[in-house]
């Protein structure tokens, strides 16, 4: 049975008084919510910050971060290194979210080294992997998220595979409001499982895959209940104490069924 795992991706959203703000209002709303792994990633400037206010609230949320360099240290000005994630209590990490694999031109290859560096360093890679809209349109869904999968397969093997989380997110349903029907979005989950099964059923088994786009108190039951989505990972909605706490309690609900 796998734990579901939702995670908020604050995005460069933030401020010392929001931070407070809503972490303090998070604290309250997920006191009572049992079985579910909460995660938060605010921008990196703000971890110490979130890091104490987690820890005042009862550690009941998880600390997560948007990003990670390749290297520890060194003469790569203005980047965010996994010891640093560590040191500010980060362990959930988001790779190859769609706006870095564009705005940055991030490419599959570089996803993967920062999937194996964050291996090395001990923390968690939240892979986000999906497909453009015309991608979708051309029948490609499953092919793509193959190959940026596969970047880490045949670069790492499939034990890497084993505690990391794959974020499925279509792109053209992120920030939209033009989310992938539950029934779509398992069936991509489904043969996400399917291709990491056949490098070892065991991995595919317990490997925890969210999808991600348009996530809402009002749809997300719908994609707990399918049996291969096991959490998610929402933009927007995390912003909002009440509604995010609402996501990870209908993912608690219907895994705990
Ligand atoms: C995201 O940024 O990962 C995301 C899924 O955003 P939203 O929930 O706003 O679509």
């Amino acid at each position: 049975m796998r734990r579901p795992v939702v995670m908020g991706n604050w995005k460069l959203n933030g401020s010392k008084a929001m931070v407070t703000e809503l972490l303090n209002g998070l604290n309250a709303e997920v006191a009572n919510i049992e079985g579910v792994d909460i995660v938060v990633a605010p921008p990196a400037l703000y971890l110490d910050q979130a890091e104490r206010l987690i820890k005042e609230g009862g550690n009941k949320l998880i600390l997560g971060a948007q990003n990670t360099d390749i290297h520890n240290s060194g003469a790569f000005t203005g980047d965010v290194s996994p010891e640093m994630l560590k040191d500010l209590g980060a362990s959930h990490i988001i790779i190859g979210h769609s706006e870095r694999r564009e705005y940055h031109e991030e490419s599959d290859e570089f996803v993967a080294k920062k999937f194996a560096f964050l291996k090395e360093n001990g923390l968690t890679p939240v892979l986000c992997i999906g497909e453009s809209e015309a991608q979708n349109e051309a029948g490609e869904t499953e092919a793509v998220c193959a190959r940026q999968i596969n970047a880490v397969i045949k670069t790492q093997g499939v034990e890497a595979l084993r505690g990391a989380i794959i974020a499925y997110e279509p792109i053209w349903a992120i920030g939209t409001g033009k989310a992938a029907t539950a029934e779509d979005a398992q069936r991509i989950h489904a043969s996400i499982r399917a291709l990491i099964a056949a490098e070892s059923a065991e991995i595919a088994e317990q490997v925890i895959i969210q999808y991600g786009g348009s996530v809402k108190p009002e749809n997300a039951a719908s994609y707990f209940t399918q049996p291969d989505i096991d959490g998610a990972l929402v933009g927007g909605a995390s912003l909002q104490a009440a509604g995010f706490a609402a996501i990870a309690k209908a993912a608690a609900d219907a895994k705990n069924a």
